[in-house]
């Protein structure tokens, strides 16, 4: 594939780092995951506003304003010719340095993007799919879209490892978010999730969740659950760029009420679809 490096396009075997590069030696870096459904982003502007504030937060100074940006993104589609379905990963580091915890001065920031091809997983979003609970054993600034993931990685692992599709973090028993998701429950056709607090990476996906649930009528409640609540569920389903609305059918080896998707599920799901006009899972 073609890379975008800082503003230069190279092919992905000329891209190289030096090995102290802080990315790599401390996670001192931001990055994004943004899909493309038939050669166009979806929910660009949400992503690179959440990107600018994560670079804020670590105080990187971004090399580009956003509509450069989003220009470098649209000739990275163009230069790869993706015109289907896809993910477009980016990430910012500080830059390379003499490996040293404090910021180097007069360091530049690394960026490189690039797109993968991407198929929906059709079969858990019709279907839905099981989840565990699992300590949150994150920091207290999981809104900043940090490199440093190991917490997300071994809760993820040991979610496949047990057939699960999604570990579900908590503090204390109070559920956070998924590993690499938003978390929802669904009691009494009210929609339940945590506050978007710093804790919390504020999803795009769940952004538009909560526009769907207010042109729909449904109750968006932000206020935390715990996972003893989730015995008590009608429904439960997790966002993301790459799951979508998928629903959850099972929490730690127990059917969500029936083990099916649930009707608050299917009409968020189908919003979903429709606003990002792509066809109905099935
Ligand atoms: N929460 C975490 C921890 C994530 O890693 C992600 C995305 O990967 C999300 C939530 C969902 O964010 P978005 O809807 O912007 O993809």
């Amino acid at each position: 594939p073609i890379i975008l490096s800082d503003k230069e396009f190279l092919n992905h075997e000329e891209l190289h780092y030096p090995f102290e590069e802080r990315g790599l030696q401390f996670g001192d870096g931001v990055y994004e995951v943004i899909r493309v459904y038939d050669g166009n982003y979806y929910l660009m502007e949400e992503h690179i506003d959440r990107l600018f504030r994560s670079v804020e937060a670590i105080k990187i100074t971004m090399p580009y304003s956003k509509e450069e940006l989003k220009g470098l993104l649209q000739q990275l589609l163009e230069k790869n010719q993706v015109d289907l379905d896809a993910k477009v990963y980016l990430q910012i580091t500080r830059g390379s340095a003499a490996r040293d915890h404090a910021f180097p001065v007069d360091v530049k920031p690394n960026f490189y993007a690039y797109a993968q091809e991407f198929s929906r997983n059709l079969p858990a979003m019709w279907n839905g799919g099981s989840v565990m609970s699992h300590p949150d054993h994150r920091w207290d600034w999981c809104y900043i879209k940090s490199l440093n993931l190991l917490p997300n990685v071994l809760a993820k692992q040991e979610a496949k490892e047990n057939g699960c599709m999604e570990a579900i973090l908590h503090k204390d028993g109070v559920v956070t978010e998924g590993s690499s998701s938003n978390a929802y429950l669904v009691r009494d056709g009210k929609v339940y999730t945590h506050p978007a607090k710093k804790n919390i990476l504020h999803g795009c996906v769940r952004m538009r969740v909560e526009q769907f649930c207010d042109d729909l009528g449904i109750p968006f409640v932000e206020e935390a659950f715990r996972v003893d609540d989730i015995q008590h569920a009608d429904e439960m389903f997790i966002t993301s760029s790459t799951t979508e609305v998928t629903p959850v059918t099972h929490f730690d080896g127990k059917k969500i009420t029936t083990g099916s998707p649930g009707e608050v599920t299917r009409k968020l799901q189908y919003a979903y679809e429709k606003d990002a006009g792509i066809p109905t899972a099935k």
